[in-house]
């Protein structure tokens, strides 16, 4: 497997929105930077929701600008609706992605939107994007299963798969918004989609590791050949409904078992675990996950990869 992997940093957005203390923009700056220069290749710096609801989020255009500087760097941002897909292409993304809620109820709980009004938010921002030349995926969020229905129809995955489609999605992600994914159902659903909408446009999986199934659930998509694999630095984050649970899956693990299985992700992974250092400095007390962090390195680590 030689093959190249994406990962895609999404703990700057994911991981901070889902903390309470707000991280100052230096800091944001430093991690984004240090981790561009560790080789991650995209980044998802921040998320375009209105500031009153998201403090944590609230300097995300400075650092679409900063982040649009660091030649290579892919950078994306999550947007809500179509007014944030307006202020994501102002401030200058590459790209831009709109959570989906497979589950309705969890749709109407968080964004206050049935499945019908945010294929209209999808539709309008797909052709914000379009306009813009900016690529336009659509995160099929709580995919796996949900925290208020419990399991999601992978019939209905598959249905409104088909239908943001239609309403202009170039790419889509498998979302394990809530940890509730198997490496089995991962096969599955991703080849359900794969057969409705084109093996093309589904390539990536978000995956979280609130059960510790993160690095199983990946490896389950790797071999269904998914190429992207969002991944938060730290495993930054966590679950608002479910006190101490972990947050998304560490990058730091994800990055040593790519390098390691011979994936070519183009990051250097010594210089990935100094990144941490800024995260404890700029949020003390909030705790950071991973196993590769603890125990470091295998002795043979560097032969590994240059097989
Ligand atoms: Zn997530």
């Amino acid at each position: 497997m030689s093959q190249k992997i994406l990962v895609s940093e999404v703990g700057p957005r994911d991981g901070l929105q889902s903390i309470k203390a707000v991280m100052p923009l230096e800091a944001k700056k430093a991690w984004i930077r240090a981790e561009a220069e560790a080789g991650v290749r995209e980044i998802e710096v921040g998320s375009f929701v209105p500031a009153s609801l998201l403090p944590q989020m609230a300097d995300t255009a400075e650092l679409v600008a900063f982040a649009r500087e660091i030649k290579g760097l892919n950078v994306v941002a999550l947007v809500p609706n179509a007014k944030g897909a307006a202020r994501a292409v102002e401030a200058g993304v590459h790209g831009m992605s709109i959570p989906f809620s497979m589950s309705e109820t969890h749709s109407i709980r968080n964004v206050r939107k049935d499945h019908l009004a945010m294929l209209a938010e999808i539709a309008a921002s797909a052709q914000i994007a379009r306009e813009a030349s900016v690529h336009f995926a659509v995160g099929l969020a709580t995919a796996f299963g949900c925290t208020i229905e419990g399991a999601v129809s992978e019939d209905a995955v598959v249905r409104l798969a088909v239908a943001a489609a239609e309403a202009g999605a170039m790419e889509f992600s498998l979302s394990d918004t809530t940890g509730y994914a198997d490496p089995a159902q991962v096969t599955r659903l991703v080849r359900k989609v794969r057969a409705a909408v084109g093996a093309d446009k589904l390539t990536t999986l978000h995956l979280h590791n609130t059960r510790g199934l993160g690095l199983a659930n990946a490896l389950a998509g790797l071999n269904e050949g998914i190429t992207t694999i969002d991944s938060s630095l730290g495993g930054l984050g966590g679950c608002p409904y479910a006190p101490g649970a972990s947050g998304n899956l560490v990058t730091e693990d994800l990055v040593l078992m790519l390098n390691a299985m011979g994936c070519d992700t183009g990051i250097d992974l010594e210089r990935l675990l100094e990144v941490r250092k800024i995260l404890s400095a700029a949020l003390s007390g909030e705790p950071l996950y991973g196993f590769t962090p603890e125990a470091g390195l295998m002795l043979d680590y560097p032969e590994r990869i240059a097989r």
